[in-house]
């Protein structure tokens, strides 16, 4: 007997658990209250112009295995263009190239390190001290620092200020969308230890060659074709539940029952869909008011012109932390689009002013671009991009499995405790979970195995 599984909230969390759900032969009902998929990792219709715009610059890194899975699995896998190297911006001269090397992981990247301009030699060693230490304290030895932030294990490894600018600040706040000084060192010591040393294809970046949401389509057809039933714009008002289990999900149509429950939706929506009773039955959901958010901005620029030939550019010590090549259309004009993370401070400017502050860093960036002036521009804010992963706050994140809570209610999104920050990955992995634990069968798949090298030494 299929069973049927009732999942709210249609992103990649939501959709991944419906895959693992139709995996075990049940039957998903995936209920999105908008009138598409995708939720924070999509794309919109401009309205001006008809074009179709991703809400943000999306990057899946080669670590982010569940997220790569999932896409092959709705086959769009080959849809990702992959980059091993990354381009630095280092004005007046051409930009730096980290790119991977002959040698071995953890090793891969230390010849084009040595090489790079952009920072002296006292803070590429510090650098390198650093990334031993993240290297001798393994993985295991992440645990010790949930509770420290990121800036107190840089200033424990004697880091200088220019590293700290240049480097780390714009690495660690384009991952975890939290300046140094806040940020759960845990959540940076991963992304250095999973997303750069442990494999040399780990940090390579993936950028999608379609807007975002075209990649769900796919995934749209799988589900319908292999029995699962998708409701888009119904939202679900409340779970429901007779006071020991969850029944289901209430919408205006009345209520949609089911075997088991899969809340993937945003921890603050969450709260809204769940009675005092309920709240009182189950921890997992009583410290959801105390998690917060973290704003990001993301910039469309469009000049009548190329403007930067390159596929990315990384701004060290800017305010603004990447130009991404969205490419050049039939008529030569370039669509280019900036992503500002942790963007608290420009959230109360309007159009005009995010556009001055850009394309003062553009034309820092890129001399060539000086006296250019787009021919249209749309900055998009997401108040509450990313959960805020603030040091401490894996002791708020929920567990997707109930434990000592309700038994068939799973929760999943980037929010819940994965070990991985604010991510598609992150969101992928707690939907596979929870998609798993409803239904049985496998959880997740394997992360990319540990370079040799990088085993000996401890990671
Ligand atoms: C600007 C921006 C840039 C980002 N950049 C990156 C990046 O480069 N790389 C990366 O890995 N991650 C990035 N992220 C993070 C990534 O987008 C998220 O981690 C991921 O998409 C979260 O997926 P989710 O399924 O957990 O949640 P969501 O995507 O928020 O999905 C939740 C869904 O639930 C729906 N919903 C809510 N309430 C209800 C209700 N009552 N009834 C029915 N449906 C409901 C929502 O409409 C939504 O579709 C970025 C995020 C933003 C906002």
């Amino acid at each position: 007997m299929k069973r049927r599984v009732v999942i709210v909230g249609g992103g990649l969390a939501g959709m991944a658990a419906a895959l693992r759900v139709l995996d075990a032969g049940d039957q998903p009902v995936l209920v999105e209250g908008r009138p598409q998929l995708g939720g924070r990792a999509t794309s919109f219709r401009d309205p001006r112009t008809g074009e179709l715009l991703d809400n943000c610059q999306h990057v899946v890194m080669g670590c982010c295995t569940n997220l790569l899975d999932f896409y092959d699995r709705i086959g769009v896998g080959d849809l990702i263009e992959w980059h091993p190297e990354t381009y630095w911006a280092n004005p007046p001269h051409e930009p730096d190239v980290m790119r991977p090397g002959p040698l071995p992981a953890p090793a891969h990247f230390s010849l084009s390190f040595a090489r790079m301009r952009f920072l002296d030699l006292r803070s590429k060693r510090a650098i390198a001290r650093a990334m031993l230490r993240m290297i001798r304290i393994g993985r295991a030895g992440r645990a010790g620092w949930t509770d420290r932030t990121f800036l107190e294990f840089l200033e424990e490894t004697g880091q200088t200020p220019e590293a700290i600018d240049l480097f780390w600040r714009v690495v660690v706040v384009s991952a975890c969308n939290l300046d140094l000084d806040e940020v759960g060192a845990s959540f940076a010591l991963q992304v250095f230890q999973e997303g750069f040393l442990a494999h040399r294809f780990a940090s390579s970046m993936g950028l999608a060659r379609v807007a975002l949401s075209e990649l769900y389509d796919p995934f749209e057809e799988h589900l319908r074709a292999h029995g699962g039933e998708l409701q888009l714009s119904t939202n679900a008002l409340a779970i429901s539940w007779d006071g020991r289990r969850v029944t289901g999900v209430v919408t205006k149509d009345g209520v949609l029952e089911g075997a088991a429950v899969i809340a993937a939706v945003p921890f603050e929506r969450l709260a809204r869909l769940c009675s005092e009773s309920l709240v009182a039955a189950d921890p997992r959901l009583q410290k959801l008011d105390r998690m917060e958010t973290s704003p990001i901005l993301g910039v469309h620029l469009f000049f009548d012109a190329t403007v930067m030939e390159l596929p990315h550019l990384v701004l060290p010590g800017r305010d603004t932390h990447w130009f991404f090549n969205k490419g050049v259309d039939e008529q030569g004009r370039q669509h280019l689009h900036a992503v500002i993370s942790a963007a608290t401070d420009w959230m109360a400017l309007d159009q005009t002013e995010i556009l001055e502050r850009v394309m003062r860093d553009l034309t820092w960036a890129l001399p060539a671009a000086r006296g250019l002036e787009p021919i249209g521009h749309r900055a998009i804010k997401e108040k509450r991009a990313t959960f805020r992963a603030g040091a401490g706050v894996d002791r708020i994140r929920p567990p997707v499995r109930a434990g000592l809570g309700v038994e068939n209610l799973l929760l999943a999104g980037d929010w819940c405790d994965t070990g991985w920050p604010a991510t598609m990955e992150g969101a992928v992995r707690s939907g596979y979970l929870a998609g798993a634990e409803a239904s049985g069968g496998v959880a997740g798949v394997p992360d990319l195995p540990v370079s040799a090298g990088g085993r000996l030494l401890g990671l």
